[in-house]
Order: C-alpha cells, then sequence, then structure tokens
C-alpha cells in the first residue's frame, strides 16, 4: 500500500474524529485541516500536531488571536491526493468546483444531497462498487446504522420489506440552540422519513421509515422490523450480527438498558471523546417469527460514520480492493469492537 495524502475540510463533530482516525492509519498522512474560525479547536487540533489551513480572507483573524496557520484552503487542495468535506450539510456541494479544479478526490457527508458525489457508500454494502470513483458520499449516521444491519441480512436471504423508526437525538452535545428540550417531535409528520430514501440510494428494497425527535444528544434508537424471504431463527439473526463487523451486541441484564449507560460505558472504556463507533444491537430486543425478524439498536451519531469515511478514502484511492481488507486495517486501527459485549 501507497501513503495517500489527505485533507479535512470541516473539523466539527465529524471532520475531528475523521481527522484523528486518518493519523491512525498506517497508508494515509494526514496532512491538514480547514478551520474558518479562530476558536478553541484551533489550539486542540495544534496540540494535537495537526495542521490549520484557513480560507484567504481569514489569515489576518487567526494571526490577530495568534494561531499560526500552515496556508489557505487551496494551498492545502494542492497539498493533497483526497479531501474528506466535513463541513455542515449543504456547504460542501459549494466546494464540489474547487475540489475539481484541483483534481482531487473526495468524500462527502450524509448532509449532502446524493448528487454531489458519484456513489452513495457504505462499506458493507457496495465498497466494490465505490473502487476508484472520483467522489463519495457517506451515508448519514442513522442511515449507516441501518445499512450495516440490512447488508448483512442481505448475506442470508433476500429482504422482502424493511419497516423502522428513528428516534432521534435533538441535538449533538455541542449544540446549545437546537431543541426540543421538552417535547417529542414527529419529524417530519408524514411518512416515509428520509432516512429510508437515504437507504435506498445505497439499496434497493422496500423500505419504509419513521422519525421522532426526542430531547436528548446522546444517542438516537432504532426500532427495526425486517420480512425476509426465508425463515431464520432467533439464534441464526444473533450468529450473524455476533460476526458483523462493527456491530456490537449488548445485553441489558448487565446494566445496558438505556443509551445513558452506553455512554457511560464508552466513558468507563477510556473511549476518546465517548465514542461508540460499533452498532450497539440489544440482544435481548432480538426477535425472530416465521420471516420476521425485529430488534433494537443504538446510534452513536458523533462516531458511527468515522470508519466508513476511512474506508472512502482507501477505496477511492485503491488502497484495498476488498470491503474485507480495509475493515481489518480500519478496526484495528481504530479499537473497533465486535461480536457480544459480555463474552
Ligand atoms: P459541525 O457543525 O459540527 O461541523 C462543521 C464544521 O465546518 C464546523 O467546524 C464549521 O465551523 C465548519 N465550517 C462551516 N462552514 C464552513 C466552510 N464554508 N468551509 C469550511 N468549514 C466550514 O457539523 P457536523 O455535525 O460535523 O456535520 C458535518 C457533516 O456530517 C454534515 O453533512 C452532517 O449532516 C454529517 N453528519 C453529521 C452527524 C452528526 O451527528 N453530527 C452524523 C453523521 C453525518
Amino acid at each position: 500500500m501507497g501513503s495517500i495524502r489527505v485533507g479535512v475540510n470541516g473539523y466539527g463533530t465529524i471532520g475531528k474524529r475523521v481527522a484523528d482516525a486518518i493519523k491512525l492509519q498506517p497508508d494515509m498522512e494526514l496532512v491538514g485541516v480547514v478551520k474558518t474560525k479562530p476558536d478553541y479547536s484551533s489550539m486542540v487540533a495544534n496540540r494535537y500536531g495537526i495542521n490549520i489551513y484557513v480560507p484567504e480572507n481569514a489569515l489576518k483573524k487567526f494571526e490577530e488571536k495568534g494561531v499560526d496557520p500552515s496556508g489557505t484552503i487551496e494551498d492545502l487542495l494542492s497539498r493533497i491526493d483526497v479531501v474528506v468535506d466535513a463541513t455542515p450539510g449543504g456547504v460542501g456541494v459549494t466546494y464540489k468546483e474547487l475540489y475539481s479544479k484541483y483534481g482531487i478526490k473526495s468524500i462527502f457527508q450524509g448532509g449532502e444531497k446524493p448528487e454531489v458525489a458519484t456513489l452513495s457508500f457504505n462499506t458493507l454494502c457496495n465498497y466494490e462498487e465505490a473502487l476508484g470513483k472520483q467522489s463519495l458520499r457517506v451515508v448519514s449516521c442513522n442511515t449507516t446504522a441501518l445499512l450495516r444491519t440490512l447488508c448483512a441480512l442481505r448475506g442470508i436471504s433476500r429482504i422482502k420489506k424493511v419497516r423502522a423508526t428513528i428516534v432521534r437525538r435533538a441535538a449533538d452535545p455541542k449544540e446549545v440552540k437546537k431543541g426540543p428540550i421538552n417535547a417529542i417531535v414527529p419529524n417530519p409528520p408524514k411518512i416515509p422519513s428520509h432516512h429510508a430514501i437515504d437507504v435506498k440510494t445505497v439499496l434497493d428494497i422496500d423500505i419504509i421509515t419513521m422519525a421522532v425527535v426526542v430531547p436528548t444528544t446522546l444517542m438516537h434508537l432504532h426500532t427495526v422490523y425486517v420480512e425476509l424471504e426465508s425463515s431464520i431463527t432467533k439464534s441464526d439473526i444473533e450468529e450473524l450480527f455476533a460476526n458483523t463487523p462493527r456491530v456490537l451486541l449488548i445485553d441489558s441484564s448487565i446494566g445496558l438498558k438505556s443509551t445513558a449507560e452506553l455512554i457511560e460505558l464508552a466513558r468507563d472504556l477510556g473511549r476518546k471523546r465517548n465514542d461508540i463507533p460499533e452498532l450497539l444491537i440489544w440482544q435481548d430486543s432480538i426477535e425472530a417469527k416465521g420471516t420476521e425478524v425485529m430488534w433494537m439498536h443504538a446510534v452513536h451519531q458523533e462516531s458511527i460514520v468515522v470508519p466508513e469515511n476511512i474506508d472512502a478514502i482507501r477505496a477511492v484511492a485503491q488502497l484495498a480492493h476488498k470491503a474485507s481488507e480495509t475493515i481489518e486495517v480500519t478496526d484495528r486501527t481504530l479499537g473497533i469492537l465486535r461480536g457480544r459485549l459480555t463474552s
């Protein structure tokens, strides 16, 4: 494997995690990240030894705050092979032309419309199809969670239909201006929610999702109902998920009954930023009845897409030719678990 030079545009919730993950890869070099404001995270990046690049018209603002950028955004783009765009939803598309001007490959996030990239991406579903593409869009946190399970299930039976309810966190922990703070809000009050449409950008199946927003910042929770073509037992599905990368079966009887306890577990395990990139499925929630399968899982929105971003870089740069190869490196370097947490 060669070493690929990568830059991250947007150093927020997703960007800072992807930047840290890139630094851990043996086949990638983090050249720098783009910051638009000289706030505390510029100081954090500096402490981690991460070079900062800024818009040309912001150079003075950074210098006034004592931050010494390594150059402008265009300087960064001229020094890299791949850019991971982690700017706010809808902003990434405004950079598309600039990325093309520098002839670099680009990875966008789920807040962008699917048309932003050549292909919407999930490692377990379409890694091989993504090889060498000019641009990819890593689908959103909720879609990534659903696709990890659905693409695993697809390996044992054709999926007839999926019905899922998404209980969404209201905001990320750092977001002080978002709500609700005392309400449950249908999101939107019509069906399907956009999550089903997003799943279909990767996997062509009959899926309907409904979503509500609740006043929490920790994690999302999904209840999922799937109808398969073949009959399956509860132990078949437990075995399948226990062997699926980036999926961890958890057991409520050991005190993991809520998203709050899951985040506490991440803290106790010393996970950086309390991150849980694994999809956590409550083993006790799994039910199978003939061709019907049901379960509940929890999604750490801030970190679940990080491994898929690393794989997306490997796919466009053709650093690994099979999903299993990139998963092995990404999951080992990021310390991602699979199997049963009880074992
Ligand atoms: P964020 O607001 O935390 O971070 C975005 C960063 O980009 C901020 O640091 C902001 O200052 C910076 N920025 C703003 N305008 C910019 C510009 N013009 N150029 C460069 N940088 C700019 O957002 P986020 O939550 O990290 O989301 C980024 C993307 O990831 C979105 O598409 C979002 O939908 C997607 N995503 C978010 C989550 C999540 O739960 N936060 C999960 C999965 C996917």
